[in-house]
């Protein structure tokens, strides 16, 4: 995309973020004062206009100043995702994969590193051995080389040899589309496993990785630690058609807006229903600086990202060794 178009959709971005955020407050604010009060959100585009945030303001309307009942909490999670929908339209995993073996061997792969290191990877992985049946023959020591800048590759090489020998061996060659058997691979844990059943086989799957525990902390949707705790917890939030777009969501929130040392909390537009805001920058100029991916008007993570990325303004990422 050349430079001009890259600079206006960074800054269409932003004032999209603004808009929003004002929104939500407004929102929010209308929650609060009508508690009970449940069905369509009824923002005036007049309330939506006018962007109210300042420092020591903008959370006036969290939904959290004081305990909050389960009904209460149900109600504000849907609402951030309902939200965070509207602000990532495009949301989606962010490996490059074109079948579901070549999702579950990307996912063991992003262990310890970025999805951007990993899809610069895996297309001179899959180009030499495209099927279980090859990799699972493959010389160690060539996949070793090509798996060499994800970190950790002789320890990957023997994950992803396993598996596809296991599924060679014991699944016909075919990534089986069932949690029970997909945990039975070497290296797939429940996170691996909901990835290949929410993205490849269209089954209800929550991702709990780095940023889903981090945010849904941060949004007291949950007290709890463990991955598998806090999947039931959020799970029970949500009806289960909305778990693997809502994983989406949350981790697109995680990796643009909401960081793990620097919340850009001053350019976030959810800052009304979040508990946590402020604890961030909260300075809307410095917080913008922050914004990182397409908010931010820079490449995304994905090589082949869908085409509803692309016409939001996203752009791919750079091959190995451009950028
Ligand atoms: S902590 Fe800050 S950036 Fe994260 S969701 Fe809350 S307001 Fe937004």
């Amino acid at each position: 995309m050349p430079a001009k178009k890259a600079a206006d959709s960074g800054k269409a971005a932003v004032k999209k973020v603004a808009t929003r955020r004002a929104a939500s407050k407004a929102r929010a604010d209308e929650d609060a004062v009508s508690k009970g009060a449940v069905g369509k959100d009824a923002v005036s585009k007049g309330a939506a206009g006018k962007d109210a945030v300042n420092k020591g303001d903008v959370n006036k309307g969290a939904a959290v100043s004081k305990p909050e009942s389960h009904t209460a909490l149900v109600r504000r999670a849907r609402r951030v995702n309902r939200e965070l929908a509207e602000i990532y339209p495009y949301a989606h995993p962010e490996l490059d994969f074109e079948n579901p073996f070549q999702l579950v061997v990307a996912t063991v792969l992003s262990a310890q590193t970025t999805d951007l290191r990993v899809n610069q990877t895996t297309p001179a992985l899959f180009a030499k051995y495209p099927t279980p049946e090859d990799l699972a023959a493959a010389d160690p020591e060539e996949v070793e080389e090509i798996l060499r800048p994800t970190g950790f590759f002789r320890a990957k090489t023997k994950s992803v040899m396993g598996l596809s020998k296991a599924l060679v061996e014991e699944f016909g060659g075919e990534v089986p589309g069932r949690l029970e058997d997909l945990v039975k691979l070497p290296g797939v844990g429940r996170k691996t496993a909901f990835v290949v059943l929410g993205n490849a086989f269209g089954r209800p799957g929550i991702t709990v990785d780095t940023h889903f525990q981090r945010l849904v902390r941060r949004w007291k949707w949950t007290e709890a630690t463990e991955p598998d705790k806090i999947e039931a917890a959020v799970g029970a939030l949500f009806p289960k058609s909305d778990w693997t777009m809502l994983s989406h969501h949350v981790i697109f929130h995680g990796r643009r807006i909401c960081h793990a040392r620097k919340p850009a909390c001053g350019a976030c537009p959810i800052a009304p229903l979040c508990p946590a805001y402020g604890e961030g920058e909260t300075d809307p100029e410095k917080a913008k600086k922050l914004l990182k991916y397409e908010k931010g008007g820079f490449p995304g993570q994905r090589l082949n990202p869908p085409q509803s990325y692309l016409d939001a303004g996203g752009r791919p990422a750079p091959p190995l060794g451009a950028g």
